[in-house]
């Protein structure tokens, strides 16, 4: 197999404006190019097998285990790592739709979230609040630290050594304001970002309006009812209950969710596809000065709104939710002070965090990899 493979897979398959590897800038520390795997498969790859992007399995996305009303419930909610397989999911799908190149939507997807810290955004409010003088803490910005700092796969370099674009990718991810779940997109007149970073980040917002809602409903936050005053569901359903009929309330739900994500990815692809041809775009450097192109259309965009307003009242300032938000930060905060007061315990990649950087920085970066399970148990042993 020769170097050239990839490349002429590419230049076959995806349109002139998605991301060619060929034209990547490459990394920090130059590699060899790999004989048969392209840059962005590589990054992949890099991230699939960190540690970092392990620990997502016992990290809270909006539910912990031991929320919910429902007995079932503690087995069927989303954890990190599976929003982010569901983000990955929809992105591919739209990149293929879109012939972008799916390898460097994966890796962007795959390591979206990798810079969450136990109990979701709980725990990164705490730490936040407990980083004010140096700087705050944000997960996306902890994701970039995390890919060329924290992990230690190489015994050569620090971090992950992903391509550029990876990073640039992560790094707008970083810049933009956090969405509270209930404000409105923000477009950019130029947007200067890639199409599959574009994609990847619609991608996250489509998977957990659909999923947070699913497991919302299944723990009894919610009822079925509750969402009928909502336009985007009341269509969902109604589309649901012409296709089958005595449905049970869980089929239903199911199917509902499926048709909920389905519809946001079709508004979207045909938002993107329009988007392409009015700007005549054939390159990627077009693509950086055209407007955000992934982007839902107008009247879309205020049923998202409308649900995800929904979701922010109804689930995530939910009394059980808060209640479990006040123990997560209860113990990540007494954790972070017995690490200030003993940092000479911390593993040694911290412990040059706080040499080079600050004492609170390196406590923030520890305590930021670490499960939820591992706070609560005061099992702080990182492999
Ligand atoms: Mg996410």
């Amino acid at each position: 197999m020769s170097t050239q493979s990839y490349a002429e897979r590419e230049a076959l398959i995806i349109a002139p404006y998605a991301m060619h590897s060929v034209n990547t800038q490459g990394r920090h520390v130059a590699e060899e190019v790999h004989p048969y795997r392209s840059p962005y498969q590589r990054d992949r790859d890099r991230i699939t097998h960190s540690s970092a992007f392990r620990r997502l399995s016992r990290k809270t996305q909006v539910f912990t285990r031991e929320l919910g009303t429902n007995q079932t419930s503690s087995d069927y909610h989303r954890t990190r790592l599976t929003h982010t397989l569901e983000v990955a999911s929809i992105a591919r799908t739209l990149g293929r739709s879109l012939r972008l190149n799916e390898d460097l939507i994966e890796a962007l997807a795959l390591g979206h979230d990798v810079g969450h810290p136990p109990f979701g955004h709980a725990g990164e409010a705490v730490l936040n609040g407990l980083l004010t003088e140096e700087g705050g803490f944000n997960h996306n910005r902890q994701a970039l630290r995390i890919f060329e700092k924290l992990e230690e796969r190489y015994p050569d370099r620090a971090g992950l050594n992903l391509t550029v674009e990876v990073l640039e990718g992560q790094q707008a991810r970083g810049d933009k304001k956090p969405r509270s779940g209930a404000e409105p997109i923000v477009e950019h007149e130029q947007d200067g970002r890639l199409l599959e970073t574009q994609v990847v980040d619609a991608a996250d917002s489509i998977a957990y309006d659909a999923h947070d809602a699913d497991d919302a409903l299944e723990a009894g936050l919610i009822l079925l009812n509750d969402m009928e005053s909502l336009q985007l569901w009341r269509e969902s359903i109604d589309r649901i209950r012409k296709r089958y009929t005595a449905l049970s309330d869980a089929e239903l739900r199911r199917a509902t969710i499926h048709e909920l994500i389905d519809r946001q990815v079709s508004d979207l692809l045909t938002q993107i596809h329009v988007g392409i041809k009015e700007h005549g775009l054939t390159n990627v450097e077009q693509v950086r000065l055209a407007p955000t192109l992934a982007c839902h259309s107008t009247e879309f965009a205020e049923l998202k709104l409308e649900f995800e307003r929904f979701l922010f009242t109804q689930v995530y300032r939910h009394p059980l939710v808060l209640e479990h938000r006040a123990v997560a930060i209860d113990a990540l905060e007494a954790l972070f002070q017995n690490c200030l007061a003993t940092p000479d315990r911390l593993p040694k990649v911290f412990q040059s965090v706080i040499t080079q950087e600050s004492l609170p920085r390196g406590v923030a970066d520890f305590v930021a990899s670490l499960t939820d399970d591992a706070v609560l148990k005061g099992n702080y042993q990182i492999p």
